[in-house]
Formats: structure tokens, C-alpha cells, sequence
């Protein structure tokens, strides 16, 4: 098997190593990870996390590590839980430059996440060239959610997923690994984005997953100036990796 998605929870990303922190008790994704890389002699997880909350606790367990390139996408801590994910916390030791927060405005919606699919999370996997691709995907950027305020819509999450799949196949072997994160619209959009990025993994038809019917849709249409800014800085903040 090259891809699976583990329909549980939580992924754990807020716990630390000694003590739990906001909903999580044990970061089961980074136990995963270290158990991946000792079984199976990895030398290199590239970790994307697109949960709508910054991975506090994943990213204190691999900040000095250089084998794990972890990667956060989550609404700017200055608006949302925990507060942390500045780009400038990008890891310590040997493991400088191996963390990397995206921290996006409120209402930033599909199109600045594919912007940054695109600008940083697929050159950052060229030269980091994984052995495996892990998603802690958080659900919870959707615009139902009620705790977030990203708007990334089902079709935009199928997409997501498609150009992670692509990613995967490109650097390794398509290995990729998926566990399910934060999403609190339960009756709104978490069974469409589930649907969306499992079918997106399996490589099945995505053009009629839909939205919910009874929630206002986000405006799409909006400029990408401040997400393009923010890469620019990233990409200053870690030079060797876009070379
Ligand atoms: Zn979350």
C-alpha cells in the first residue's frame, strides 16, 4: 500500500513530550513518525501539517531535528490558539531550518494555500527529498468550521491532497501517510472534506465533491498580495532550501 489516511483521533499536535495541551493528550502523529523512522531505517519525514492550529507540541519534539522537515500551514497566531508559529521559530541545533511555520491571515482561503503548495511546500520536498510524506490533515480550516476562520472550501482540500499525492510520487515513492486532525463542523464541513481528501489519495474522480448547502460560501475571488509577501519572507528565512 502506498497511501493511507487514519480516520482517527486526535493527531495530537498540541501535546509535548512530557504533558498534554489543548485537546491533545499524546501527539500520536509524532509517535508515529519516530516509530516509522527506527522500523523502517528512514532517513528523512517530511511532515506538512495543515491543521488550522499551529503545531505547538510537534514542532518543540522535532525543533532540534534534522531527519523530520516539519512544515505548518495554520491561521496567524495573533487571531487563533496556541499563539505560537512565527516565521521565525524554524528550529535550533542541527535542526535549524528544518521547522517552518506559514502562518496565513484569516479568510486566506484555496487559493493562497495552493499558492503555497506550490512556492514552498514542493521545493522544500525537492531538496529535502523524503522517504516518506506525512499530513496531519486538520479539517478545520473549512469555512463551516466554527472555531477557524481560514474558508478553505472541500473542493480546495481535494486539491490540496492531489498536489501532496503528486509530491509523494515525485520524492517518494508516493509514500504518504495521513491522519486526521482538528475539525469542528461536524454537521457542516467535515464529512465533505474527509471525503475530499480521501478520494483525492485514492486518485478517484474529485470534480463532484460538493460544499453543505445551508452555510454562506467564502469570497474566492480575493488578491494573493499578503500570502505572496509572507512566502517571500519564508523564503528568506530559509535561503538553502530554495536554492
Ligand atoms: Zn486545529
Amino acid at each position: 500500500m502506498d497511501r493511507s489516511f487514519a480516520l482517527i483521533r486526535p493527531g495530537g499536535h498540541h501535546a509535548f513530550k512530557d504533558h498534554g495541551h489543548g485537546f491533545c493528550f499524546t501527539n500520536n502523529t509524532s509517535i508515529m513518525i519516530k516509530k516509522a523512522l527506527k522500523k523502517y531505517d528512514l532517513d528523512r519525514v517530511l511532515l506538512w501539517d495543515w491543521d488550522a492550529h499551529h503545531f505547538d507540541g510537534t514542532q518543540s519534539i522535532f525543533y532540534e531535528n534534522k531527519n523530520v522537515l516539519t512544515i505548518s500551514t495554520h491561521q496567524d497566531g495573533r487571531t487563533l490558539f496556541p499563539g505560537t508559529g512565527s516565521i521565525e521559530e524554524n528550529g535550533k541545533g542541527k535542526g535549524r531550518g528544518y521547522n517552518m511555520n506559514i502562518p496565513l491571515k484569516p479568510g486566506s482561503s484555496d487559493k493562497a494555500y495552493l499558492e503555497v503548495t506550490e512556492k514552498i511546500l514542493k521545493p522544500a520536498a525537492a531538496s529535502f527529498k523524503p522517504d516518506l510524506l506525512v499530513i496531519q490533515a486538520g479539517q478545520d480550516n473549512h469555512y463551516t468550521d466554527p472555531l477557524t476562520d481560514l474558508d478553505l472550501t472541500a473542493k480546495g482540500y481535494a486539491r490540496l491532497m492531489k498536489k501532496a499525492v503528486e509530491t509523494a510520487k515525485k520524492h517518494c515513492n508516493s509514500k504518504t501517510v495521513s491522519i486526521l486532525g482538528g475539525g469542528y463542523g461536524i454537521e457542516g464541513g467535515l464529512p465533505y472534506t474527509n471525503l475530499a481528501v480521501i478520494a483525492a489519495m485514492a486518485k478517484l474522480d474529485t470534480s463532484n465533491i460538493r460544499e453543505p448547502k445551508k452555510y454562506e460560501k467564502p469570497d474566492l475571488s480575493k488578491k494573493l498580495t499578503e500570502t505572496r509577501r509572507l512566502i517571500n519572507k519564508i523564503k528568506q528565512e530559509h535561503p538553502f532550501k530554495f536554492r
